[in-house]
């Protein structure tokens, strides 16, 4: 069950969760506003109502989880997303972290490989707005080859190494941020490929991720 109807409380919940993101670091005002924008309880099943706003993960069903806000905020600043940029996303799950890009105005193809959480898409709450936001249903170790190249790829699960492919379907002057496996935990990282084609690699905090598994589910 889904409830969506944003009260003053949840948007009071909302300011304070943002404010929380600004003490944690996030600095960029764009990415702070889509967060105070986009009711994050529409993405969560109602029994959550009340604890959407608290800055942690929660489970959105096959095993899944929507990422704990400081993460998207954290990875969405690292991307920094221009308007008409066009973006690829890996693992969908609940589409918060798409409707944050599709917010910020890029171009968004996003793809999972579960397909119960890819069928989803059919009672997006967000549909008729956010126009620039399409769904694949796929690996997202093989990107979407027809559509690319990309501007920015973001990955949203644990990464085991720098998908080859995904590489190769981002633009000369594309950003790809991900998190890769060190064990228990992932290191973000950002790759930067250059006009020339060259990859500069930046290594940032670690997180918690569920795993990128190949093939698709369903
Ligand atoms: N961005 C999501 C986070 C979901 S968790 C959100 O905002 O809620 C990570 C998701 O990645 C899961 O739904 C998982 O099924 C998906 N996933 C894992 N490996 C994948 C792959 N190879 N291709 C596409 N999706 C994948």
């Amino acid at each position: 069950m889904r409830s969506y109807e944003d009260t003053y409380q949840h948007k009071g919940l909302r300011r304070q969760l943002v404010n929380l993101l600004k003490e944690k670091g996030i600095s960029d005002e764009r990415v702070l506003d889509a967060i105070n924008a986009i009711p994050r309880h529409f993405f969560l099943d109602s029994a959550f109502d009340k604890i959407a706003y608290e800055d942690r993960a929660f489970p959105i069903g096959e095993g899944q989880t929507i990422s704990q806000p400081y993460t998207v905020a954290y990875q969405t600043q690292l991307l920094n997303v221009k308007k008409s940029d066009k973006v690829l996303e890996i693992g969908t799950g609940s589409v918060y972290q798409a409707t944050i890009l599709a917010e910020l105005g890029a171009w968004v193809f996003t793809i999972e490989r579960q397909k119960k959480l890819y069928e989803l898409h059919k009672k997006y709450y967000f549909r008729n707005k956010y126009l620039n936001l399409k769904f694949f249903y796929g690996d997202g170790f093989e990107g979407l080859p027809t559509f690319g190249p990309f501007d920015k790829i973001i990955i949203t699960a644990a990464a085991p190494f720098v998908p080859p492919k995904l590489v190769e379907q981002l633009k000369p002057g594309g950003i790809m941020v991900l998190p890769v496996d060190e064990g228990n935990s992932q290191r973000m990282l950002r790759i930067t490929k250059t006009a020339e084609g060259s990859l500069i690699e930046e290594a940032f905090d670690q997180f918690s991720f569920v795993p990128m598994l190949t093939g698709r589910n369903g």
